[in-house]
């Protein structure tokens, strides 16, 4: 049985390895991780980093901090406030700089929030008509973190933006009184963090709601901690219990994080993949488009085309959202779009079912058809108002480097909103 050993920030020098780096390679990760968190595992370092790439190694890129990801002057003064400054003026260097990363995008606080009467309900976001995200407090941290997740936030303690919830009751509440949601979605962080206990203690309550069809979990679990479905000591205990959403007659729905194809060779993936089928999942797969991690259309080809060998199902090419370190992942929507196209152009008919590139965005999910110049084609694959999904516009570009919707101006303004 592998025993989950995790590493954070305090821990970095206990990562042995690690001494293959310089102490200037060190100091930049410590400097970067007080503002983003950190934290990485023994699998990950194991089983997923080829420690001879470091560091254009992909997963290396995708799990540890590097300096780029701080604008030049925010590192300098990082830098600078943690060789001079108190404690309490590096707190407030940490703090202005996080305030200017964007930590909540897409209105996620104020537009998403879910209401019985005038209370507003802790841990959940209701954005489209027939979903519901539910976050668990139990799982507002993952088994290791990725360097470019919107998420980054909920995993900072003295960052009082923790959207999370404890109680079952007003969820359930809430679902009577919306009986048009159709579907949960557990998320976090990773609700595949969960102890089957726990997990148990969400899901079978939800079974009992008639109008709920379909759970979805969230989940980075199958990339860096796969023995969760296999040799854990809670691994069968955790398929029982999401076994008994398939029992019920309802859909469970795995949406995995795959972001690169490396993450999909060690042989446990594939078990944890077949157990998960075993019991009646269906596993998604989805990813944003990173540069310095994935951003070639070869290896979408290879991802997508793996997966399917694994019986799973490519979903979503995603672009990096506008918060954390977006001008140091993002590619242009120009050139998002030619390593879509030509990622999918490559990829057999079966491996093809990627939606993409899509941008998440305060009022829905916008996808690129067309490029031309300036000149853009999308739609929503998914809007707040029902009556826009699916809707095709056309927008131009009013940045020279355009890399998000806010880049774009619509030509006539009559769907597109921000
Ligand atoms: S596993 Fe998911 S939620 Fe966790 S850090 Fe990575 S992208 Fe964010």
């Amino acid at each position: 049985m592998e025993k989950f050993k995790s590493y954070t920030l305090g821990q970095l020098d206990k990562i042995p390895q690690l001494s293959g780096l310089s102490e200037e390679q060190i100091e930049e990760i410590k400097i970067v991780s007080s503002i983003y968190p950190f934290k990485t595992n023994n699998y990950v370092l194991e089983k997923l980093i080829d420690w001879n790439n470091i560091p254009d190694d992909p997963i290396f890129r995708l799990n540890f901090p590097h300096k780029e990801m701080l604008l030049t002057e925010d590192f300098e003064q990082l830098k600078q406030i943690r060789a001079t400054g108190t404690d309490e003026e590096i707190k407030e260097v940490i703090y202005n700089i996080r305030m200017r990363l964007n930590p909540h995008p897409a209105g996620q606080v104020d537009l998403n929030s879910a209401y019985i009467n005038d209370d507003k309900l802790e841990g959940i976001q209701h954005k489209y008509r027939d979903i519901l995200l539910f976050f668990p407090s139990q799982s507002q941290t993952c088994h290791a973190y990725c360097t470019f997740c919107f998420r980054w936030p909920q995993f900072i303690n003295d960052l009082d933006f923790k959207i999370q919830s404890k109680e079952i009751g007003p969820l359930l509440e809430y679902l009577h009184e919306n009986p048009q949601i159709s579907e949960v979605l557990f998320t976090g962080g990773d609700p595949m963090i969960m102890n089957s206990r726990v997990l148990d203690s969400y899901i079978e309550p939800l079974l009992k709601v008639d109008s709920i069809k379909t759970i979805r979990i969230g989940t980075k679990a199958l990339s860096y901690w796969p023995y969760k479905f296999t040799t854990d000591e809670d691994a069968e205990g955790m398929l029982n219990v999401l076994a008994k959403v398939t029992k019920a007659g309802k859909h469970l729905g795995f949406m995995a994080h795959f972001n690169h194809p490396v993450e999909l060779e060690p042989p446990v993936v594939k078990e944890a993949i077949d157990n998960l089928i075993k019991i009646g999942a269906t596993i998604r797969t989805q990813s944003p488009l990173l540069r310095f991690i994935n951003n070639s259309p070869e290896t979408w080809t290879k991802m997508w085309e793996k997966q399917v060998q694994l019986n799973c199902i490519p979903y979503y090419m995603f672009l990096p959202r506008d918060t954390g370190a977006q001008h140091y992942f993002a590619e242009t929507l120009e050139r998002a779009h030619e390593i879509y196209t030509e990622a999918i152009r490559n990829c057999t008919g079966l491996a093809s079912t990627a939606k993409g590139p899509v941008m998440s965005m305060t009022h829905g999910k916008v996808e690129i058809l067309g490029v031309k110049d300036d000149l853009y084609t999308l739609r929503y694959v998914k809007h707040r108002d029902d009556s826009k999904t699916f809707k095709v516009f056309t927008a131009q570009s009013i940045s020279p480097k355009p890399m998000w919707i806010g880049d774009l101006q619509e030509i006539k303004s009559e769907i597109m909103n921000y």
